[in-house]
């Protein structure tokens, strides 16, 4: 929902990452307009189970309150869970306090105090939420949400053939139990139902210097989401303000072996995050921005337009196809013959173009080509099926 860091930028908004999972969303963190980016994002907000705060830096919570009151006013019933540091209660309940809110639905809150070493903040039936202290200038905590293990595969024709029909026999093969059929036949459950499935995982690790725990959360996740506030050029700057550089972040990356690196949290003077791939890419290749809007899944085959954008910034896109082709070739054409004159004038350059113009004059009508296949391009419908943000010329990985 948010990428940049301390301050928003034009195109950037305060550190949120929304998890969704199974219909439910998990909220790390909640920067101002985190709410309104979920709006965007098409992800309901009355879908919210968790919220977690990692630290009381304002830039991730300063949307709470505005969001917890949009529940209420949406006429929420469902409890929500708040889990933050020590304080993050009093905070709350000062505030609709404060504003006179009196809500209709519970908050249960859970408070982690700084000298912690590790703690299951959330424990459900499908998962669970683990939480460890982070290094920065001050309590900041990490999270990895984990699946727990699935059930393995029941293989459906194995037991058609076996005589197993009910669903009582279904029920107690897959919770491990064996079955003796009427025949007195016994059938093992393991060899109608796989192996357990491994659990999806995720860890979300913000402001924070280089820390062993980062690894232990995000040890063999599916996705890691790291910040990655600088680049390595200041990296100083980095550890003064006990932040990570992009290299930083694809260090944890490696030592975790997770299979996705999403870097996030930049600072407002990339203008272009892509210095900090580049740098996080040749330590970490599986990395990836995090782009707001844009989702990421942990299975990238299932990118089939299930996330449906609300708002989708097209005009980007249509300037590109309908009115650059044409006058852009004339352009090109012009801008050549001034080259060509410039060239001229200068004696250097009029020997380098002269033994270039025969390759110049065989790659012309390639280019041609090419501005062509463009316009083709531009006619047929889009090639992608996932809504993206048109700032997101994507190649995944
Ligand atoms: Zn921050």
């Amino acid at each position: 929902m948010g990428v940049a860091s301390a301050t928003p930028t034009a195109v950037r908004h305060l550190p949120s990452v929304a998890l969704w999972r199974e219909g439910d969303v998990h909220l790390f963190d909640c920067g101002e307009n985190a709410q309104m980016r979920m709006l965007q994002a098409g992800l309901k907000r009355s879908k919210i189970e968790n919220i977690f705060i990692s630290h009381f830096d304002v830039d991730h919570f300063s949307g709470l309150i505005g969001l917890l009151s949009t529940l209420q006013l949406q006429r929420r019933e469902k409890e929500l869970t708040i889990v933050g540091p020590k304080g993050i209660k009093k905070f709350v309940e000062w505030n609709l306090n404060f504003a006179n809110i009196d809500l209709n639905f519970d908050l249960t809150f859970v408070e982690v105090k700084e000298d912690f070493e590790s703690q299951k903040v959330v424990d459900e039936e499908e998962y669970y939420v683990e939480a460890r202290p982070l290094n920065h200038t001050s309590f900041c905590m990490g999270f990895r949400f984990q699946e727990k293990d699935k059930p393995g595969k029941v293989d459906a024709e194995k037991a058609k053939s076996l005589g197993i029909t009910e669903d009582e026999q279904f029920k107690a093969l897959k919770a491990g139990e064996d079955l003796e059929l009427e025949d007195g036949t016994i059938v093992k459950s393991y060899d109608i139902v796989g192996h357990p499935r491994p659990g999806d995982s995720f860890a979300y690790i913000t402001d924070t210097k280089y820390c062993p725990n980062a690894v232990k959360l995000a040890m063999n996740t599916n996705i890691l989401y790291h910040e990655a506030t600088f680049s390595e050029s200041l990296a100083e700057k980095a550890a003064e303000t006990g932040h990570s550089t992009s290299g930083d972040a694809a260090r944890v990356a490696n030592e975790a072996q997770t299979k996705l690196l999403v870097i996030g949290h930049f600072s407002a003077r990339y203008t272009n995050p892509f210095v900090l791939l580049r740098e996080a890419r040749a330590k970490f290749f599986p990395a990836w921005l995090a782009t707001e809007l844009r989702p990421i899944y942990t299975n990238p085959s299932q990118e089939k337009g299930i996330v449906q954008q609300k708002v989708f910034i097209k005009e980007v896109d249509d300037k590109k196809s309908s009115s650059s082709n044409k006058p852009k070739r004339r352009k090109s054409d012009k801008s050549s013959g001034k080259r060509f004159r410039k060239r001229k004038s200068s004696p250097e350059r009029r020997s380098r173009s002269r033994d270039d113009s025969g390759e110049r004059r065989r790659k012309r009508p390639e280019r041609r080509n090419s501005d062509n296949d463009d316009n083709r391009g531009s006619s047929r419908a889009p090639k992608h099926i996932t809504p993206r943000t048109p700032f997101d010329n994507f190649d995944r990985f």
